[in-house]
């Protein structure tokens, strides 16, 4: 195998796409064949290597991996190594497993520094660009989430569906970027103009910045990018089916959007309620919007916008409210996992401000009583005012009130 003349990967090329081009390009019929050979030499040159090799595309990327994903990765190195190029070359498009959580429990999948939640990664089928395949053929990573409905670059629609017999595109199964299984040729497609707002939801996914309004506007990170869509499409939609065109309207008028659901949340809560404010949960009037908010993926209200607006919200309805003796919305209820949501700090912490009566309990304990952290427990004003008092830690963005010790 003359390895040393292979293909270079793109830099936003997807793993599987690449893997696909090199067995071809080595004269592999087909991508098992190539990877039993490719398997085969890893065996005989690394003395740890051990286990069975994916033989499938489908399989092929890291995070498919159920248990252990070692010989995967020392499968991409010994391309490297093959090739002449840094060992590491390969293992930058894969996809693998990340140690970071989206609210309220969406697993991630980290690729090259950024986070993306699994859920918003297609399963069964991978759209194209029809001119960028033409221009260039391979599959761009980002053609593999669902958020991305349009080429960014033609302003075309993507090509989700083969013109001719309008089966469903997967170039893992057909193992072909450019043709479909019919035998299409899907860069004489046509191609159909993309709606401008959903090219420029594109564009700052990919983390462009953008002259636009709102939340479009804001320097983030394409992993708080992200966040932020599954965060609209948790509240607002479900995942495989989000209005992106609706998405782009209510963040570019954000924060509006949010605070006109609050207000009417609020003003349903106080027709319709039965208990008095001072036992009310902050949770049974807002749902989950401080649990839905807590890390997108991160906790640093500088990069999270959500929480900054909901942050922002509360301590407006605390302060309208202060020094007003009868009883009103800003003596509801949070947990300690909310309170430590809005504070910034851990649960631990929370329970020392309890301990040392920095913030007091809406009602009295029983002697040793644990407090659990899903229970309603603090009154949202005396959060929000201890928030007024806070230090910022210089490490991680979250915020310390007490030392451990
Ligand atoms: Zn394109
Ligand atoms: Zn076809």
């Amino acid at each position: 195998m003359d390895w040393i003349n292979t293909p270079s990967p793109y830099q936003d090329e997807a793993l599987e796409s690449y893997l696909l081009r090199l067995s071809h390009h080595l004269g592999f019929p087909e991508y098992a064949d190539f990877a039993e050979e490719l398997w085969a030499l890893l065996v005989e040159n690394t003395p740890d290597a051990y286990g069975s090799y994916p033989l499938s595309l489908h399989q092929a990327n890291i995070y498919h991996a159920k248990v252990a994903s070692k010989l995967r990765a020392q499968g991409l190195f010994f391309v490297g190594r093959q090739r002449g190029v840094e060992e590491s070359e390969l293992l930058k498009l894969a996809l693998m497993h990340s140690k970071t959580k989206f609210s309220p429990n969406y697993k991630a999948v980290f690729r090259d520094g950024i986070d993306y939640p699994f859920t918003l990664l297609r399963k069964d089928h991978t759209p194209v660009c029809p001119e960028c395949v033409a221009e260039s053929p391979y599959i761009r990573q980002h053609w593999h989430f669902l958020p991305h409905q349009v080429c960014h670059l033609h302003q075309t629609r993507l090509l989700s569906h083969c013109p001719a017999c309008h089966a469903l595109l997967d170039y893992q199964s057909s193992e072909s970027i450019c043709y479909c299984e019919c035998g299409f040729d899907l860069t004489t497609a046509k191609t159909t103009k993309a709606e401008q707002d959903l090219v420029t939801l594109s564009q700052w996914l990919l983390g462009e910045n953008l002259a636009e309004e709102g939340m479009l506007a804001l320097p983030l990170d394409i992993s708080a990018r992200y966040g932020l869509l599954l965060w609209y499409t948790h509240r607002l939609g479900d995942e495989e089916n989000v209005d992106l065109a609706e998405c782009f309207t209510y963040f570019k008028a954000w924060p509006e959007p949010l605070y006109t659901e609050l207000d009417q949340a609020l003003k349903k809560a106080e027709a319709v309620r039965v208990q008095p404010w001072y036992e009310k949960p902050l949770s049974s009037v807002f749902d989950n919007l401080v649990k839905d908010a807590r890390n997108l993926p991160s906790r640093n209200i500088s990069r999270n916008p959500i929480l900054k607006a909901i942050d922002a919200y509360l301590s407006t309805l605390v302060n309208e409210h202060a020094g007003q003796h009868a009883d009103n919305p800003s003596n509801m209820l949070v947990s300690t996992f909310e309170a430590s949501t809005l504070l910034g700090c851990t649960t631990d912490e929370v329970n020392r401000l309890n301990d040392h009566g920095y913030l007091q309990t809406a009602f009295r304990l029983k002697l040793h009583e644990k407090i659990e952290s899903y229970k309603p427990i603090y009154h949202l004003r005396d959060v929000m005012t201890l928030r007024l008092t806070h230090m910022q830690s210089s490490t991680d963005g979250l915020n310390v009130f007490l030392p451990e010790w």
